[in-house]
């Protein structure tokens, strides 16, 4: 199964470049030594896309009536207006509609997604903000899975972002190829388990959307379906919804199975819906176990196979 190359953006000092205030770099060894082989970046330091050079003064966020200011800590130069025209530039331009994620620096008032400080003074009376460039790419592309480098450390977070990343590379893909109308329901049914583990109803929605593609009006169909494809998989996949899917997938190998390996398969998966095993273990043993058109069916499906497998991130034991 082909998994399309993602393009992901990302704030430029997490891949080592040396362009923080203080000529530092913040690498992250995640994005760097495991995600690099399997993706393009495109890397993006506002600040330095500004014209501030490195080093230089740290930034801050300060409040107005007008809304957050990013101002220089010591000089107190305001540089929102710099700020603002460069995301409408980059946001404007194809670099940001053609990639598939994001990942942004934590805890910078240019790049973080949360918690960035606000001050009035030398107080800061609010800690629920976004940096200011960070914050017009997500209005911009609210279906864009984002993410920062600290929140993808936790393994669940950094599944579910890689998932989505591969998932959008694929979407990306075949809507490029302006899909004909087979070549969409061969798309959606290679989808249907992955779907299924996020969003019932958005694999419905999706699927509603695929019925109406040989009409006149594919291109808006085939528009709303990317949507549609995007907000299903936003929906966080759980441990429920994971259980039904593999017990689906159980019903399509059985009859092929020996009572024996069908009660061996049973139990992993219930030992999955305890929170005992991860979701690797029964995935594996249904792999093993299919054959014949079961075997064909879940090669094809994602659900088997989100991401390459050597970024194994589906190890952890669901909390
Ligand atoms: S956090 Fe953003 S603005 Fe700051 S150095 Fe990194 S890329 Fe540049």
């Amino acid at each position: 199964m082909g998994y399309g190359r993602p393009r992901v953006a990302t704030s430029s000092c997490l891949l080592g470049e040396p362009v923080r205030h203080n000529g530092n770099h913040s690498r992250d060894r995640f994005l760097t030594d495991a995600l690099t082989p399997f993706v393009d970046w495109v890397q993006i330091c506002p600040e330095m896309e500004i014209g501030l050079g490195t080093p230089r003064e740290s930034l801050r966020l300060e409040r107005s009536p007008e809304g957050p200011r990013l101002m220089t800590r010591r000089s107190h130069r305001d540089l929102t207006s710099e700020m603002t025209a460069l995301a409408a530039e980059r946001i404007a331009g194809l670099n940001l509609t053609e990639v598939d994620g994001y990942v942004f620096k934590a805890k910078s008032p240019s790049c973080g997604i949360h918690g960035i400080p606000l001050y009035v003074g030398d107080n800061a009376v609010d800690r629920r903000q976004r940096g200011l460039f960070a914050d017009a790419v997500i209005r911009a592309y609210p279906g864009l899975p984002v993410e920062d480098e600290g929140r993808l450390r936790d393994p669940v977070l950094r599944e579910a972002f890689v998932e989505r990343v591969f998932a959008h590379a694929r979407l990306r893909e075949l809507l490029r190829r302006e899909p004909r109308p087979r070549d969409l329901v061969e798309f959606h049914s290679r989808h249907k388990m992955q779907l299924l583990a996020h969003s019932p109803d958005g694999y419905r929605e999706a699927g509603r959307l695929v019925a109406q593609s040989g009409g006149p009006d594919r291109p808006g169909v085939l528009d709303a379906y990317g949507a549609a494809f995007r907000a299903a998989l936003a929906v966080r996949a759980s441990v429920g919804r994971n259980v039904n899917v593999l017990q689906h997938c159980l019903g399509m190998v059985s009859d092929r199975l020996d009572p024996v390996r069908r009660a061996d398969l049973a139990e992993v998966i219930d030992a999955y819906g305890a929170h005992e095993v991860p979701l690797s273990v029964p995935l594996a043993l249904l792999r093993h176990h299919a054959r014949g058109e079961a075997a064909t069916y879940v090669r094809e499906q994602t659900y088997f196979a989100p991401y390459p497998e050597e970024l194994g991130l589906r190890h952890h034991i669901p909390a």
